[in-house]
């Protein structure tokens, strides 16, 4: 039997990167798979279409995951599709890159609602379906920089800090309740989202790591299958950094 089978697991901002890596991860590990995406939707319904080829049950959705009414739709709407969620990802996330002397305000809103409020809103409402069975992995995707901090930065670090603070939380209130609650902190992922950097920086950045490479989707994915299998059954409350030894 696969380790994700009989399993109903939803991913936020699945259409590339590390959320893509994800989806095809879960499936391939035989669970059923719910994603969304937002401005995608041809790289949306194109995945639609492979994890279906991979021979589970795969549905996209479009869906902002920082507008709370929209999240609940989304997880009644999974429900009624899928019958349950056990697994939950919150992956949707943007970076709005500046010095905090040049940062606006609307930068600082846009990625603190994109990438913190996302994770309350999917979190309030998937809580209903886990509580009435009894069970599920909430798995929130943090960053190294969220424990670190980075220079032009601020307002993503603070968004995936607030990730950690959040998902403690939630182990500490669901735990009695059979739902964990951890967060991945990925350090340098090579993702569309850092395909914009210029290559001398991300050589500099491959350099410095430990194991000399950037981390792939995959590398992130192989953990998140853990967490949201039984193979994790007794971790809860954690935040485990995939980041090549970066942050050692
Ligand atoms: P990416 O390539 O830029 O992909 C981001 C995904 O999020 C896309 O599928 C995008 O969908 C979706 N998205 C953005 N805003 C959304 C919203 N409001 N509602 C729903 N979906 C939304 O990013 P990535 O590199 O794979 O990163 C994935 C996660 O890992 C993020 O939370 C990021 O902060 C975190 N992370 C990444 C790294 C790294 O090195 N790459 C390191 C640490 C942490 P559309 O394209 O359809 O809009």
């Amino acid at each position: 039997m696969k380790l994700l089978e009989g399993k109903v697991a939803l991913i936020t901002g699945a259409s590339r990167g590390i959320g893509k890596g994800i989806a095809e991860s879960f499936a391939r590990s035989g669970a059923s798979v719910a994603f969304t995406y937002l401005s995608s939707p041809e790289k949306g319904m194109a995945l639609e279409e492979e994890l279906k080829s991979m021979g589970v049950k795969a549905k996209g959705y479009r869906s902002d995951a920082g507008d709370f009414k929209a999240a609940d739709e989304l997880v009644t709407a999974v429900c009624a599709d899928f019958g349950t969620i056990d697994i939950l990802v919150n992956n949707a996330g943007i970076t709005r890159d500046a010095l905090l002397m040049r940062m606006s305000e609307q930068a600082w809103d846009e990625v603190i609602n994109a990438n913190l409020k996302s994770v309350f809103n999917l979190c309030k409402a998937v809580q209903k379906p886990m509580l009435k069975q009894r069970k599920g992995s909430i798995i929130n995707l943090s960053s190294v920089v969220g424990i670190k901090g980075n220079a032009g930065q601020s307002n993503y670090a603070a968004s995936k800090a607030g990730i950690i603070g959040f998902t403690k939380s939630v182990a500490l209130e669901l735990g009695s309740r059979n739902i964990r609650s951890n967060a991945i902190a990925p350090g340098f992922i090579e993702t569309e989202m850092t395909a914009a950097l210029d290559e001398k920086t991300v050589q500099g950045w491959r350099d410095a790591i430990p194991l000399k490479r950037g981390g792939t989707a995959e590398d992130v994915a192989n953990l998140a299958v853990f967490l949201a299998s039984d193979l994790s059954a007794y971790i809860t409350g954690q935040v485990i950094n995939v980041c090549g030894g970066m942050l050692t």
